[in-house]
C-alpha cells in the first residue's frame, strides 16, 4: 500500500527511483481513491481512461534512464486547460463537448516531462467564482469538510489533491483562484509572476491577469512544478523573455525584511483569522524576521478596479462563442442568425459568466470607458506602482490569504459582492503582476484551514519557496 496522503512527489520520485513501486502502481493508487471518493467530491469531471497507459510509457524512462522529476507524476488539470484530443468545458454548458486541437504549452511540457495526466477538474464556469459553484456540472466538495465549498475557481484541482485524488494538480488565476482554494483546502498554492508561465492553450478569462498556477501538498512540490513550467513561449505574446527573468530575479536569498498593510484589515476579516495571522507573525519575529508596517493606499480599491478590468476582458474573450465556431449552438431551433447569438449565448452561458458580460460590454461602451475602464487602468497602474515602492524597502508583503476559513455550501451564491470580497486580499499581486505563494497556518476552532500569503517583487518566486519552506518548519 502506498501511503498517499503523506507523499511528496520527490518521495514519489525516489520510491520509482529504487523501484518500490512503478509509475502504474503509483497512479492505479490514485484511481482506486479516485473512483471511493469522486462521486462525493466532484473534483473531476472527467478521469482519462489512457492514465494507466501513460504510467506504463513514463515507466520506460526509468528503465532507460530518461526519467526526470516530474516522470511518472499524477497530475489533474483544470478544464480551462487545453490537452489535445480531450474535452475543455471550462466548467460551461457552452463548451460542453468541445475538444481542443492542440496541447496547451505547460501541458506540452508535462507531457515532455512524463507527467501522467490523471483528468480533468471542475471549476467556476470560465474560471467565475470562489467556491466551484458556478459550475455548469455541478458543485465541488471540501475534502476537509464535504458540506463546505472547496473555493474557486480552481475549486476541483484543489479537492483532488487535498483527497489524495492526485499528487500534484494545475490551476488557474485572475484574481486568487489557486490561492483562495489551496487556503480553504489546506495546501500550498502558488501564484507566480505574470508572463512566468506560458498562458498559450489557456481558454482566456482577463488577459492582463490570467497565469497558470501550480497547488502543492507543501512548498516544494509547487517550487518543482514551477521550475519545470516556468519559461519564454514564443506562442505567448505576454510570455517574459530570459533576459528580461534574469534581470528581474532575486539576486540574493535570505530575504528577511516583511512589510505588512494593517490598514486593509477592515470590517470582513475574521477575528480567528486574524487572530491566526499575528500568531504567524509572531513565529517569523522569533526566527529573526523584522516586520514592519507599510501603506498600500490605493491597494483598497484592487477590488474595485480589478471588478471592471476584468469583466471587461470577458467580456471581449466570451464573445467568441457565439454558437457557430465552438461549443452549445441553437442553430436548429431558430430561423435567423441574431437568434442563434442569442439563444446559444443566453443558455450556453450560466447566470454569474452572463452578468460579467453585461457589466464588461457596459464599462467598454461609449461614454462609459472613460468614467469606468480608463480609471480602473489608471487605479491598477498606482497600485502596482505602490507594490512595488514597497519592495524598495521591504523583501515581502504579508497578509491573510483569505478574510474568511471554508463557507458552508450555498452560502454567498445570492450575494456576488460578499462573494467577491474573497478575494481583498488576493487582487493586488493579480493587478501588480507580482507572485504570491498561500501557506497553510494552522487550523480553526471549527478544523478548517487557516492560511498566509506572501507577495514578493516580479520573477523573486526563489525567495517565496526559501520563506515558505522556513514556515513550514517553524509554523
Ligand atoms: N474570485 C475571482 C473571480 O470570481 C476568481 C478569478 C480567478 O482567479 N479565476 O473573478
Amino acid at each position: 500500500m502506498i501511503d498517499l496522503k503523506n507523499l511528496t512527489i520527490e518521495k514519489a520520485h525516489e520510491s520509482l527511483v529504487k523501484g518500490e513501486f512503478t509509475c502504474k502502481e503509483l497512479v492505479e493508487a490514485y484511481l482506486k481513491t479516485i473512483t471511493e471518493k469522486n462521486k462525493e467530491l466532484n473534483a473531476y469531471l472527467e478521469v482519462y481512461s489512457d492514465a494507466v497507459f501513460q504510467a506504463e510509457e513514463a515507466q520506460k524512462r526509468f528503465t532507460n534512464g530518461t526519467a526526470t522529476i516530474l516522470t511518472g507524476i499524477p497530475f489533474a488539470i483544470k478544464d480551462n486547460i487545453l490537452i489535445e484530443g480531450k474535452i475543455a468545458s471550462a466548467g460551461s454548458k457552452i463548451l460542453e463537448n468541445y475538444k481542443a486541437s492542440y496541447d496547451a504549452t505547460v501541458i506540452k511540457d508535462l507531457k515532455k516531462e512524463g507527467a501522467v495526466l490523471l483528468g480533468r477538474t471542475n471549476m467556476d464556469e470560465f474560471a467565475m467564482g470562489s467556491s466551484t459553484q458556478t459550475s455548469a456540472y455541478g458543485v465541488t466538495r471540501n475534502p476537509v469538510d464535504t458540506f463546505r465549498v472547496p473555493g474557486g475557481s480552481s475549486g476541483g484541482s484543489a479537492a483532488a489533491l487535498a483527497g489524495d485524488l492526485t499528487l500534484a494538480a494545475l490551476g488557474t488565476e485572475t484574481c486568487g483562484s489557486v490561492r483562495e482554494p489551496s487556503a480553504f483546502c489546506g495546501l500550498v498554492g502558488l501564484k507566480p509572476t505574470y508572463g512566468a508561465l506560458s498562458r498559450h492553450g489557456i481558454i482566456a478569462m482577463g488577459n492582463s491577469l490570467d497565469q497558470v498556477s501550480p497547488f502543492g501538498k507543501c512548498v516544494r512540490d509547487t517550487e518543482i512544478i514551477f521550475n519545470s513550467l516556468s519559461r519564454y513561449d514564443k506562442e505567448d505574446g505576454t510570455s517574459v523573455p530570459d533576459v528580461v527573468r534574469n534581470k528581474m530575479k532575486a539576486a540574493h536569498s535570505g530575504a528577511k525584511k516583511i512589510g505588512v498593510p494593517w490598514h486593509l484589515f477592515k470590517e470582513g476579516v475574521d477575528k480567528e483569522v486574524e487572530e491566526n495571522f499575528k500568531q504567524s507573525l509572531e513565529k517569523f519575529k522569533k526566527a529573526g524576521y523584522e516586520i514592519v508596517d507599510i501603506e498600500l493606499p490605493h491597494a483598497q480599491y484592487s477590488l474595485a478596479a480589478y471588478y471592471i478590468i476584468m469583466p471587461a476582458e470577458v467580456s471581449t474573450n466570451l464573445s467568441r462563442f457565439d454558437g457557430i465556431r465552438y461549443g452549445y449552438s441553437a442553430n436548429k431551433e431558430v430561423d435567423n442568425l441574431k437568434d442563434v447569438y442569442m439563444k446559444s449565448r443566453g443558455r450556453g452561458f450560466g447566470k454569474e459568466a452572463r452578468r460579467r458580460i453585461l457589466l464588461g460590454t457596459y464599462v467598454l461602451s461609449h461614454g462609459y470607458y472613460d468614467a469606468y475602464y480608463n480609471k480602473a487602468l489608471k487605479v491598477r497602474e498606482k497600485i502596482r506602482e505602490e507594490v512595488m515602492n514597497a519592495f524598495k524597502n521591504v523583501d515581502y508583503i504579508l497578509t491573510p490569504t483569505v478574510p474568511i476559513t471554508a463557507f458552508k455550501l450555498g452560502e454567498k451564491m445570492d450575494d456576488p459582492v460578499a462573494m467577491y470580497l474573497c478575494d481583498i486580499f488576493s487582487a493586488p499581486a493579480n493587478l501588480a503582476g507580482v507572485p504570491s505563494i498561500a501557506l497553510p497556518s494552522g487550523i480553526s476552532s471549527n478544523k478548517l484551514p487557516f492560511s498566509i500569503q506572501f507577495m514578493a517583487p516580479h520573477f523573486h518566486e526563489n525567495n517565496l519557496f526559501e520563506v515558505g519552506k522556513k514556515f513550514e518548519e517553524i509554523r
